[in-house]
């Protein structure tokens, strides 16, 4: 995964690519500019018009930055409408996505919207109660990804919750690792909580 990749996101998005099929469900939990949405979505588009990516952000700003990408990166009006777009906050993403809906990945890039309101910010105890509500949604096989960023104040804090969390689901249905990059201290550090 991390063959020639300097940037953990490009990390996360090859691990993602190696969980999601073609018409998948998937939930991005902090669309921000809408990087990851997009990406998303060419994960999970296929031919037949299925596949469907929940974007959630708690900026309205987010929301509407994510929709203008997506309206300018994507040329097929189909495609573009396997995103839905919701402006709340992650921890009631199971309002969101129905509940016949098996979900492949859920996935969590955390922090504050870069060129945005700085002060609007992921924060552990919202993030926690995400990360319960993306256990009970996620269908078994499927991946929970946190990018967790640590050089802003705070942003160690949130490390401690993620990792607590992920330390504390049962082995017999859950696999938690970490992958961070040791010559590069303040890179981000991504958890990967794979449902059996
Ligand atoms: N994935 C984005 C992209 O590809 O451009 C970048 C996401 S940015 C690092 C983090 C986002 O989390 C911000 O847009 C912020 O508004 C959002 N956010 C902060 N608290 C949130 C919450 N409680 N629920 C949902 N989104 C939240």
């Amino acid at each position: 995964f991390v063959t020639g990749k300097r940037k953990a996101t490009e990390v996360a998005h090859a691990v993602w690519r190696s969980i999601i099929r073609k018409g998948d469900t998937v939930v991005d939990a902090t669309c921000g500019n809408g990087n990851d949405t997009l990406a998303l979505l060419k994960m999970v588009a296929d031919e037949r018009g299925q596949g469907r990516v929940y974007g959630i952000d708690i900026q309205d700003s987010a929301i509407e930055s994510t929709s203008c990408f997506l309206n300018m990166a994507v040329d097929d009006d189909r495609e573009r409408e396997l995103v839905k777009l919701f402006p709340v906050c992650h921890s009631r993403m199971e309002d969101i996505v129905p509940k016949d809906s098996p979900v492949r990945l859920v996935a969590f890039n955390l922090g504050y919207l870069p060129g945005g309101d700085k002060t609007v910010i992921t924060v552990p105890r919202t993030t926690e109660l995400a990360l319960q509500a993306a256990s009970r949604l996620l269908n078994s096989g499927g991946l929970i990804s946190v990018l967790v960023y640590i050089g802003h104040p705070g942003g160690r804090d949130e490390l401690n919750v993620v990792e607590s969390f992920a330390s504390s689901l049962p082995i017999n249905t859950w696999v938690s690792c970490k992958l961070q990059m040791l010559n590069r201290p303040i890179a981000p550090v991504l958890i990967l909580l794979n449902k059996k």
